[in-house]
């Protein structure tokens, strides 16, 4: 409370002032753990019915879990972007994992640091500019990996990423003066294609059948027609030796690259994997499968290997409350998990994300502050990726730049309700390739309210509309369906109005002349 208090004091006076009126003591430590592609339904505080993770469901239940958190561009360079400015992709820069990066915009780093805050990011970057507002950083983006790429250059440091991201975040704590605050993201790139465990858990789910998603074989009718082009497919689109761990043969798609990824292995790794995939792989190649059967047993590989990669993620965030409990420090530091989007994990028959259909579009968020959020509070706002830029200043007792278009949850997160909440979220994807790697996802954006969804896919300039009450699974498309064609005209009007808002002139336009006669 007082704490929130502060926040609002801060809000009144000029900014030049904010930092001298904080008293540092007052200040909490902020940690973000942002994982990468890590969907709620491998998550059990999430309702997983396909893993355990009992250390996120432990930081869950100590704190606030927002249950309907949304990304506003699902894929991973524009949602770093995103959380570090509070905007979104088209006012970033960032509208693809190819486009620039605004880097001269206010980001949390920047104001925190500025403010005195100590900031450090280890882990995935994916940004074309180096970390901005950083006092210290190391890149991490694979999963068995030489070293770290810092401000000074490469520094060898073998490891597994999930494992080394956590030694050099806790390493970064542990240094800092108590009496000034610190900021820290931690960014895993696990959970992240292509999906590679840590030794000790490669045969993790040997002895056991995960369960398939009941569109494991999808059929796409009534959909655009870039759901059925879209390539994502379990059932053809995993590369033998990149995705599923299988021999290299040297005639494969991506050989290459799945040597590289192995090539950083220790030897004792290195026979590890042999002697778990090996006799697994002899076993796949005896059995001779085809169809259905064959499609069942890439989502086994694939799923296991997902999974195997999130148990890391758990056991490492398990690590860093461990630490934090250890050295007294729980009480004043604001833990945060969340992941940069969903995944699909088999609905439709996918695996990855970019589609605004809800495994890609949902993420876990879970946030811990002893004392000043309560413990198993369930929050069902409808809350986004834009917020968390503007929640972290708002921590911090830090104005929030009026230009940010998310809004601090500081207030969601204690249980208040305040006025005047967003009923809906503004998407918009447009990161479209061809060719046989390429997802080829089409651009498409679009409005989620509480219970409903408008998707204009406009490459096709076909339309989709799914009551998410009655079809969770976003199977029977209602975009021409007469009982909801008063609806269907509300939220295309929303969906111009949005544009309008958020100024996003990228893509193709969709005024509200056109909403009108649509
Ligand atoms: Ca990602």
């Amino acid at each position: 409370m007082i704490a929130s208090l502060l926040g609002l004091a801060l809000f009144l006076v000029p900014q030049e002032d904010a930092a001298a009126a904080a008293a540092p003591a007052e200040r909490p430590n902020i940690i973000i753990i942002y994982s990468d592609d890590h969907a709620e339904a491998a998550v059990s505080a999430c309702g997983s019915e396909i893993t355990r993770t009992p250390r996120l469901d432990e930081l869950a239940a100590q704190g606030v879990r927002f249950s309907q958190s949304f990304v506003a561009n699902s894929i991973c360079g524009p949602a770093r972007a995103t959380i570090l400015t509070g905007l979104h992709s088209h006012a970033n820069g960032r509208v693809s994992n190819g486009t620039p990066f605004r880097d001269g915009l206010p980001t949390w780093s920047k104001l925190l640091q500025a403010s005195g805050y100590r900031t450090a990011m280890y882990g995935k970057w994916h940004l074309p500019t180096d970390p901005n507002g950083f006092d210290d950083w190391g890149k991490v983006s694979s999963y068995y990996t030489r070293g770290v790429q810092t401000a000074d250059g490469f520094v060898e440091r073998p490891g597994y990423s999930t494992d080394l991201i956590t030694d050099l975040s806790l390493e970064w704590i542990a240094e800092q003066p108590r009496e000034q605050p610190f900021a820290i993201w931690i960014n895993y790139h696990a959970s992240h294609r292509t999906w590679l465990p840590a030794t000790r858990y490669l045969t993790m789910f040997d002895d056991r059948q995960i369960p398939e998603p009941a569109t494991l074989f999808p059929d796409f009718a009534g959909k655009s027609p870039a759901a059925a082009l879209t390539q994502m497919r379990i059932a053809e689109d995993l590369f033998p030796a990149y995705d599923l761990k299988l021999p290299v043969t040297g005639d494969q798609i991506l050989d290459q690259s799945a040597v590289s990824r192995m090539a950083p292995m220790n030897e004792e790794q290195r026979a590890a994997w042999d002697a778990a995939y090996g006799p697994k792989n002899a076993a796949f190649a005896a059995a001779g499968l085809k169809g259905e059967d064959l499609v069942r047993w890439k989502y086994q590989r694939y799923i296991k290997d997902y999974l195997r990669c999130v148990a890391a993620i758990d056991e490492n965030v398990g690590r860093v409350m461990d630490f934090l409990e250890e050295q007294g420090m729980a009480e004043n530091t604001i833990l945060v998990y969340t992941s940069d989007q969903g995944f699909f994990l088999g609905e439709n028959g996918w695996y990855d994300k970019r589609w605004m259909y809800e495994p890609a579009l949902r993420t876990p968020f879970f946030v811990r502050w002893p004392g000043k959020i309560p413990a198993g509070l369930v929050d069902d706002h409808l809350v986004q990726n834009i917020d968390i830029a503007p929640t972290i200043l708002d921590w911090a007792g830090l104005p929030v730049p009026e230009e940010m278009h998310g809004r601090s949850l500081a207030d969601l997160a204690r249980g208040a309700q305040p006025r005047g909440w967003r009923d809906a979220i503004y998407y918009h994807y447009q990161e479209y390739n061809e060719g046989r790697i390429a997802h080829r996802v089409a651009e498409h954006d679009g409005v989620r309210t509480a219970y409903d969804k408008l998707i204009r896919v406009y490459r096709h300039d076909a339309w989709e509309y799914y009551d998410l009450r009655s079809d969770p699974l976003e199977q029977h498309n209602r975009i021409d369906d007469p009982a909801v064609a008063g609806r269907v005209a509300e939220l295309k009007r929303r969906l111009a109005a949005f544009k309008v808002e958020f100024d996003d002139q990228t893509g193709k336009p969709y005024p509200a002349s056109e909403a009108e006669a649509d």
